[in-house]
């Protein structure tokens, strides 16, 4: 499937997603307030482009931490079962956390990680995502903070991937296979 022919067509620009994320980072930072300190956890491997933006825009006295679960192979459909590849190395009992995510699509990676994580007994979690398919969703969640909703579009780039390929891209982008009609 990843030897046909594709280009990617800019969904989000670099500096449209730079702007959404000074005012995610003020969201952020209003509802965390007096924190002593936010442990931010970013799922790996999307979300390290988007956590590394946000973080350097938060003016809060932070931790970084990094949790990875499976859900999507190499392909393009989700598995559906989400497993913990790595866990935190640290513990979160009492602490205020945020969770960042690349994308909500099916919804099961983050509410399975927000509940595992949840049971821990943080002070408070929050989660946040960069990009939204609510058209996907197929269990009930919602991230607390949201960057963009988009449509039912396979995306790649700002650390999101099409078969480990095309994380370094600044943009976001969107697949098109280049042998269809
Ligand atoms: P969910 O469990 O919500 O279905 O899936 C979340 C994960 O699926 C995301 O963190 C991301 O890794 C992957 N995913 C969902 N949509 C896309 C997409 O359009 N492109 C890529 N590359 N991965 C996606
Ligand atoms: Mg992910
Ligand atoms: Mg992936």
């Amino acid at each position: 499937m990843t030897d046909r022919p594709y280009v990617i067509d800019v969904m989000i620009s670099a500096k449209a997603i730079a702007a959404r994320i000074e005012e995610l980072s003020e969201e952020i930072a209003s509802e965390f307030e007096g924190t002593d300190k936010l442990v931010v956890v970013g799922l790996l491997r999307g979300s390290f482009v988007f956590i590394a933006d946000l973080v350097r825009e938060l003016d809060l006295p932070i931790e970084v931490d990094f949790l990875e679960a499976s859900s999507y192979g190499d392909g393009m459909e989700s598995s559906r079962e989400v497993r913990i590849l790595k866990d935190l190395r640290g513990a979160i009992e009492g602490r205020d956390v945020l969770v960042v995510e690349d994308i909500v699509d099916t919804g099961h990676t983050l509410s399975h990680v927000s509940k595992l994580l949840q049971s821990r007994n943080p002070a408070r979690l929050k989660t946040i995502a960069l990009l939204d398919k609510p058209s996907r969703r197929e269990v009930d969640f919602r991230a607390d903070h949201i960057g963009f909703e988009i449509p039912d579009e396979f995306v790649v780039g700002y650390g999101i991937d099409f078969a480990q390929r095309n994380r370094n891209l600044p943009h976001i982008g969107k697949v098109r296979f280049t042998d269809e009609a």
